[in-house]
């Protein structure tokens, strides 16, 4: 049975996050000029990051007492001008399968209320998958995805998608000295959280500063250490910032591709009238660091008799033919009024044979946390959530 933990009003060590400036977040330069102005002085300024940076990413604190090599004076300089506060988790539901996903709010800089995202951990046989949002709702509106039925709020600040991590960590005792929940389920051995996917709610190239600055935080080697190669951006086809995004990030790239025909795609993908197929896999083609062992993942949603044609197989593979490519088959994950239905898995397995033996790895996404409403194309936050009927019916059709 689904577990759905209510954990918003528990007392709790740590406040929830206020407008007060963060400390998460910053890249060094920003740290440094925080520290300036709050009085640290210059000759100092190199060790007090080095420390900081090691209490903030690799121990996970959220408070500065915890911090035992700063002195109480510095500490308390520090209290008086900057949080380290977590944001307000609202809920953590787990699945049968152990997926969990956590609704965060944040303040509204600038939104006239409090935001809330989804965030999702998805345990696996020898590693650990993080999906982060990226935005509150979303621009655009690819029809089989249900964020996109959410207009856009507004975008996350580097604190808030950094945030998404280390409240992951902080549930799973996932930083050194923290203890693993009882019965969660976990990894056997390794990092709890050993991979990022940055294919939560919204578009992460409409707010690739954001993105990019948490990114290059989370893979820094004195910090959170996340390998640029477990870190994989998807984007819907953002085709100008897609070199960037190699050459200023250095993560894997992955592409909601969806369809091999532009008219289908300008449904399905709505951003494809903007950029279509043949301009989306130029870009690819020509992403920074691109070789077999840095493949693209192409994304393909299957939906019953709108893309999953054999003969739809046989094209995506002549389309990617010269593309070191990943091809994941995503079995539709209904929401409710969606407007498709998921491929019977017989044709999902013979697609996957044409693009098997067109050489590709093609493995066919197990839907996860389907229970929780945590699969792939079914974030949504709590702003505009399911009606509880809703909820029944798609329940009671599970
Ligand atoms: S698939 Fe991604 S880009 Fe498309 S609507 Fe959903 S969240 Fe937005």
């Amino acid at each position: 049975m689904a577990v759905t933990l209510d954990i918003a009003h528990r007392s709790s060590p740590v406040e929830p996050a206020s407008e007060t400036p963060s400390l998460i977040g910053l890249d060094r330069d920003d740290l440094a000029a925080a520290l300036l102005s709050a009085g640290v002085p210059e000759r100092q300024i190199r060790m007090r990051i080095a420390q900081l940076w090691h209490w903030l990413y690799v121990r996970g604190v959220s408070d500065f007492d915890a911090m035992t090599n700063v002195s109480k004076d510095l500490r308390k300089l520090l209290a008086e001008g900057f949080s380290l506060a977590r944001p307000e988790i609202v809920s953590e539901q787990i699945s049968v399968d152990g997926t969990r996903k956590w609704l965060i709010r944040f303040p509204p800089r600038g939104a006239g209320r409090p935001v809330e995202v989804e965030t999702v951990y998805i345990p696996e046989e020898g590693r650990g998958t993080l999906c982060v949002s990226s935005q509150v709702g979303c621009t655009l509106t690819c029809t089989f995805c249900h964020t996109g039925t959410q207009t856009l709020v507004r975008n996350l600040t580097a604190e808030e998608i950094l945030a998404q991590i280390m409240v992951a960590r902080d549930r799973l005792g996932d930083f050194p000295d923290a203890e693993t929940p009882q019965g969660a389920i976990v990894p056997s051995e390794g990092r709890l959280i050993s991979n990022v996917v940055m294919m939560g709610m919204g578009e992460p190239l409409y707010n690739f500063d954001a993105v990019k600055k948490a990114l290059l935080i989370a893979s820094d080697g004195e910090g959170l250490s996340l390998s640029r190669r477990r870190i994989t951006l998807s984007t819907s086809g953002v085709v100008p910032m897609i070199g960037r995004t190699g050459d200023e990030i250095g993560c894997m790239l992955a592409i909601s591709l969806h369809a091999v025909r532009d008219d289908l795609r300008d449904e399905l993908v709505p951003i494809n009238k903007k950029w279509n197929i043949e301009a989306l896999l130029d870009a690819c083609r020509a992403y920074p660091g691109l070789s077999n062992a840095k493949r693209i993942t192409f994304e393909y949603v299957m939906l019953k008799d709108v893309n999953d044609s054999l003969a739809e197989a046989k094209e995506l593979v002549r389309l990617l033919k010269g593309i070191p490519a990943k091809i994941n088959l995503i079995p539709f994950n209904p929401w409710p009024g969606s407007p498709y239905e998921c491929s019977d898995w017989e044709r999902i397995e013979e697609f996957a044979d044409v693009v098997n033996r067109a050489g590709y790895a093609s493995p066919i996404r197990t839907p996860r946390g389907r229970d929780i409403f945590a699969a792939c194309g079914q974030l949504k936050s709590e702003t505009e959530r399911l009606r509880k009927r809703e909820r029944e019916a798609l329940e009671a059709g599970a």
